[in-house]
């Protein structure tokens, strides 16, 4: 059996790790091939950039070979798709080689689109990439005091992100003696601090307690950066003297291009994890990229590869599926400098976020560290 993964990011690289090592038996006699195709030779551990922002490490921390990564056996080319030819079974790369496959597994993530928003991008930082996590902590070390507001564009990936940011910047700003000269102003686009219901529920109390402002029903419209104000669709308009923004985000452009889904969200089961349609039978669709209404996050990725492994290893060895996938997500949130809490749950049990302790931001931290463990599939 040949099964093609494409992408090597989070969900591609626990996929091909937990497969690789179930069908050990059946890659070394030849019965089955995994091969990956990725965009880049380099492995991101995204989280980290929001430890950039705050200048606790630096991008080169956070970066393996991704061929380091693999499990031996796997074949594995830097070589983006261009185009997907579900009827046939194959795809094809960006150097015009074409790849068939009998199971095809897409986790091809999702991107930032402040350019979206006209004046977003030239007037605010953000720490959706390495540059931009490295140049939001110039900014933040720069700023003497004044207004600090917090944008939110649906949908982004990393759900805590908003409210981990903020609460980040407060501490940081404390710490520096500048907390009585700034004051910090977070607007969501929904009518609550935080999509998840009972994640809201906890950060408003949170807000309140840090002395942080917040406005509600606030999707960004424009921002007008020679006023250095936010305007909103709802006629709302917010000074601000520092712009951190979460910006909205799309699939990859090859999604929508190769018509597999709208804004490069790819419709797909909630349980069985198969693209829906005609082709799905035998495509599997991992992390950012489902259009799935749960969490884009590492933890959901990390959750669905281990299903989507352990079915198609199961497929080759007794011929069927053995799992479905339950929504599992488990989120920490760190809650400033030094605490954290997390929220865990899934299609049936909303999350139940409990006071942050040091403890949970320790675990975290080693988190940080495990994760290479976890990417190969060891956790
Ligand atoms: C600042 C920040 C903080 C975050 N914090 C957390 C957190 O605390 N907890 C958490 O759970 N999640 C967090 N996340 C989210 C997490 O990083 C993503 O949800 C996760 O990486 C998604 O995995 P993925 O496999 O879908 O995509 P990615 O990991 O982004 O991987 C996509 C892969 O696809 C490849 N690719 C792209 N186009 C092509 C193509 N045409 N052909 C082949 N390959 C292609 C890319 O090179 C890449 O290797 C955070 C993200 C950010 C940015």
């Amino acid at each position: 059996m040949r099964i093609l993964v494409v992408g090597g990011g989070m969900g591609g690289t626990i996929f091909a790790n937990h497969l690789a090592r179930r069908i050990h038996h059946e890659m070394k006699t030849g019965k089955a091939r995994i091969t990956m195709l990725s965009a880049s030779h380099e492995h991101v551990y995204q989280p980290g950039w929001l430890y950039v922002a705050m200048g606790r490490t630096t991008p080169d921390e956070l970066v393996r070979e991704q061929q380091s990564l693999l499990e031996p056996g796997i074949e594995f080319h830097v070589d983006p798709v261009e185009e997907f030819h579900l009827a046939d079974n194959h795809v094809q790369c960006k150097s015009g080689k074409i790849h068939e496959y009998d199971v095809m597994v897409i986790s091809t993530g999702s991107r930032p689109m402040p350019e979206n928003i006209p004046g977003l991008q030239e007037n605010s930082i953000n720490c959706y990439t390495a540059e931009n996590a490295v140049e939001f902590f110039r900014q933040l070390s720069d700023f003497k005091g004044g207004r600090i507001v917090v944008t939110v564009g649906l949908p982004h990936k990393c759900p805590m992100i908003p409210l981990e940011i903020t609460f980040a910047m407060h501490d940081f700003i404390q710490d520096r003696g500048l907390r009585d000269k700034t004051e910090f102003y977070y607007t969501y686009p929904i009518g609550r601090v935080h999509s998840l219901e009972n994640v809201a529920k906890w950060a408003a109390p949170e807000f309140d307690r840090m002395g942080i402002q917040y406005e509600t029903l606030f999707n960004m419209k424009e921002v007008d950066g020679k006023n250095a104000q936010v305007l909103s669709e709802e006629g709302g308009a917010v000074k601000y003297d520092l712009l951190v923004a979460v910006p909205p985000h799309k699939g990859q452009e090859v999604i929508e291009q190769n018509g597999l889904g709208q804004n490069g969200w790819i419709p797909t089961n909630r349980t069985s994890l198969h693209m829906e349609g005609e082709y799905g039978k035998n495509v599997i669709v991992l992390g950012d990229t489902t259009n799935l209404p749960i969490s884009k996050a590492g933890s959901t990725t990390h959750f669905e590869a281990e299903v989507a492994a352990e079915n198609v290893a199961a497929v080759i060895k007794i011929g069927r599926s053995v799992r479905s996938y339950d929504g599992k997500v488990f989120c920490f949130i760190e809650a400033g400098k030094d605490r954290a809490t997390y929220a865990m749950f899934d299609y049936q049990h909303p999350p139940q976020p409990k006071a942050p302790t040091g403890a949970v931001h320790a675990f975290k931290m080693a988190y940080n560290q495990l994760y290479w463990a976890s990417a190969r599939g060891l956790l």
